[in-house]
Formats: structure tokens, sequence, C-alpha cells
């Protein structure tokens, strides 16, 4: 029987609520689909911070580079200074493991009622370069007390990573409808993002079969809510896809909804798998946090390891548990986060 062994880091806030009840669903279904799932769950995040001054141990990638896949909830707490989690965890894991694949989908869920005029059916992916672009952090303050202070931030777009991440979404496009929709703003940043232009230009030569167009992050917003069903591969950058993101969770009606992962797509690391949202310190410890979307990644991550069929039941019940009424408070009800898990599982 085939196993797979998991690094669980449920991080801070509700990530210690909605982790464990992914981690549930993600056990039944195994015990369904006749493979094994076996773990070993680390308290690393902003809460290990306050204890030991770090995010993680120095070990800590080590450790987790044997495990086939992470899961992973948030870091994040209100006591701990918020630019640290993405650049001591979140980014330092996608950036080590060469998880240059931020993948986030984004769908309609049966029986949720969306913020949206539009009630065409909505089914499009975000793939968002994940390990260079406007997060590299390179730059620094000058004088930053002073009247004539300053802050900087640069920009790093490279010809392999834009091409390896143009690829992936091109070749992913092939296995759905066969569109990619490339959202910059190189009318105004004429040197990184009109390169990015070029070179997907370039790229989506190679796909003439493969629908290709080019909007700008403006106009892409409004799309996301005017006209949502247009879309089916959206491929941009590291910050613009940040936000988009969180459009895409709000557009199927909740931040809770959306699921993703951090895909390394040569497999030569463990790729982690996370909702598109943060800690939620504001709803944490009531057992009311959203884990759709926490869920949604666990089947995410059965799919990149191979158990396709596994991720659909996933998905499936999902479907049949929002369908039949089991929606927690964000989405108008009054389920708790432990009650979504045990539907998803009697639904599998
Ligand atoms: P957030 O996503 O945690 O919360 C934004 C809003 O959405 C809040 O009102 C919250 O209650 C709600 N929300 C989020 N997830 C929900 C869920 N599953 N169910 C119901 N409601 C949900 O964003 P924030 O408030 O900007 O950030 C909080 C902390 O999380 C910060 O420390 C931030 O740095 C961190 N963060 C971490 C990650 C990550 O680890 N990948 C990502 C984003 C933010």
């Amino acid at each position: 029987m085939k196993n797979y062994n998991i690094a669980v880091v449920p991080g801070d806030g509700i990530g210690n609520e909605i982790v464990p009840e992914g981690y549930r669903v993600l056990e039944a279904v195994a015990k369904k689909h006749n493979f094994g799932i076996t773990s070993k769950t680390f308290d690393w995040g902003a809460g290990y911070y306050l204890k030991n001054n770090q995010f993680l141990p120095d070990d800590g990638l080590e450790t987790l580079k044997e495990f086939d896949a992470v899961y992973f909830g948030s870091v994040g707490l209100p006591a701990v200074d918020d630019t640290l989690p993405a650049k001591d965890y979140t980014f330092k894991v996608r950036t080590s493991f060469n998880q240059y694949v931020n993948y986030r989908p984004v769908r309609t869920y049966p029986g949720v009622i969306r913020p949206l005029r539009t009630e065409k059916h909505i089914d499009f992916v975000i793939v968002r370069e994940n390990t260079e672009g406007e997060f590299v952090q390179m730059g620094g303050q000058y004088l930053p007390d002073e009247a004539n202070g300053m802050g900087l931030d640069t920009s790093v777009f490279t010809r392999k990573g834009i091409e390896r991440v143009a690829h992936y979404a091109f070749k992913l496009a092939r296995k759905r409808r066969n569109k990619v929709t490339h959202i910059t703003k190189s009318n105004t940043l004429i040197n990184s993002l009109a390169y990015w232009d070029r070179i997907i230009k370039e790229v989506a030569k190679e796909y003439p079969d493969v629908q290709h167009e080019q909007m700008y992050i403006d106009n892409s917003t409004a799309m996301f809510v005017l006209k949502p069903e247009i879309f089916d591969v959206v491929l941009t950058t590291n910050l613009f896809g940040d936000i988009l993101s969180d459009l895409g969770g709000a557009v199927m009606g909740s931040l809770g909804l959306g699921g993703s992962g951090n895909i390394n797509p040569e497999k030569e690391f463990p790729s982690m798998f996370e909702p598109i949202h943060g800690s939620a310190p504001d709803i944490a410890g009531k057992n009311i946090a959203n884990p759709y979307g926490q869920i949604w990644s666990a089947a995410i991550m059965l799919e990149h390891l191979g158990e396709k069929e596994a991720a659909d039941n996933i998905m499936e019940a999902i479907d049949k548990s929002t369908a039949s009424g089991v929606l927690t408070v964000d989405l108008g009800g009054d389920a708790k986060t432990s009650d979504v898990a045990d539907a998803v599982i009697k639904n599998l």
C-alpha cells in the first residue's frame, strides 16, 4: 500500500483549528482509497517565535525535506512584528524549496451566496509566480526617523523565473479550457513588467493551440467582479497574484473558501499546501473559522501526490456539504469548524 508522509504545520490563530479538521478529512479519504497517510506535526510559527526567537528551528528546512508534502495553515500573531512571518517562514519555505508556482483556484461552491451580479459558473486558476518579483525583499530604509527618510523595495524578474511559471500556466491551460490571461502593468512598469510581457509572448508561441490574452491589473480587478467567467488560467506576478487571490476568495463568497498549493513542479522538494487566507486572529479560538479552503488544499495536495480520485472525492464531498447547507458563520450559516469536517467526511 502506498503511504505519504506529511509534515503538518498548523501555524498560528485559526490554523490550529482548521488544519486538524482538514487532516481528519485527509485520513478519512486515504482509508477509503486504500493509501496510507503518516504525519508529524510541528508547532512552528509566530507562537514558536515568542518562545524561541525564531519561526522554525535552524534545521527546520532540512527536517521538512524528508516529507512528501507540507500541510500548512498560516502564520502571524498580533503580538509579533508582522514583517517577520512571511520573511521567516512562508517565503523561506517557498524559495528554499523552489515552489515557484502558487496554484490558487477559484470556483463556484454550490449553495454559497456570492457577492456578484453574475450567476454564471466560475472556474479558473490563478497561477502566481511565487519566488521572485515584488516579494524578493531586497531594499532597505534610509534614515527612517528623519524628515528625508526613505524606504525602498526592489522587484526582481528574471527570464528563468518568468519562463518556468509561464510554461506551467500554458501546460495547465491545455488540461483545462485552453486559455491563459496574463496580468501585468507594463504600461507603467515599463522595465520589469514590459520584460515579463515580452517573455510571456515568446513562451505563448510554443502553445499555438492555447488562446492567450494580456490584461492590466487595474482592469483585471474589475473583470474578476464583473465577468469572472471569462477566465481560465490567470498568470501573474507575486504581488498581483497575492491580491487577486484574496479577490478570488471574495468572489467565491469568503476568504475561507480558497485553497492553494505552493508547487515545486519538478518534485525536487516537497510542495506546501495552505488556504489563501491568514491566521485570522480576530476569530481564532471560537471554532467558527471556515475550513473549506483548508480542506480544498488537502485535495490539491493529493492531486499533486498522484491521488486524483481521492482529490476529486474530497471536492465532490465539499460540494455536497455546501449544497446541503453546511455553511459557516462567514457564509451566513451556523456550522462550526468541526461540523464542516464531519459533513465532508460523511459525504466522501
Ligand atoms: P486574514 O486572511 O487572516 O483575515 C482577513 C479577514 O478574513 C478577517 O476578518 C478574518 O476573520 C477573515 N477570515 C480569514 N480566514 C477565514 C476563515 N477561514 N473563515 C472565516 N473568516 C476568515 O488576513 P489579515 O487579517 O490581513 O492577517 C492576519 C495575520 O495573518 C497577519 O499576521 C498576516 O501577516 C498573516 N497572514 C499569513 C499568511 C500566511 O501564512 N500564508 C497569509 C496572509 C496573512
